[in-house]
């Protein structure tokens, strides 16, 4: 899930097509498994992440859905899409 110490390019300009807005980013929701311990002091604590499914990419401005697979979007972020 992570790009840590990844230098992204970022051309700017990437609009939204709905609403043709400018966006670098995208509002997402995600259903996402988790996996850890549980007892009756400390309840939930995550340990570990599990699958992602039904991702969903947002336009911030719109809300429109404009992508449900994280390299599409990032290649529409990175004008390539
Ligand atoms: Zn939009």
């Amino acid at each position: 899930m992570s790009d840590k110490g990844k230098v992204i390019k970022r051309l700017g300009g990437i609009r939204c097509p709905r609403c043709n807005k400018e966006i670098d980013f995208f509002n997402f929701s995600a259903k996402v498994e988790h996996f850890g311990l549980w007892d009756d002091i400390n309840s939930w604590e995550t340990r570990d992440y599990g699958d992602w499914s039904n991702l969903k990419l947002a336009c911030p401005h719109c809300d429109k859905v404009l992508f449900t697979n994280e390299d599409k979007a990032l290649k529409f972020l990175q004008g390539e899409g």
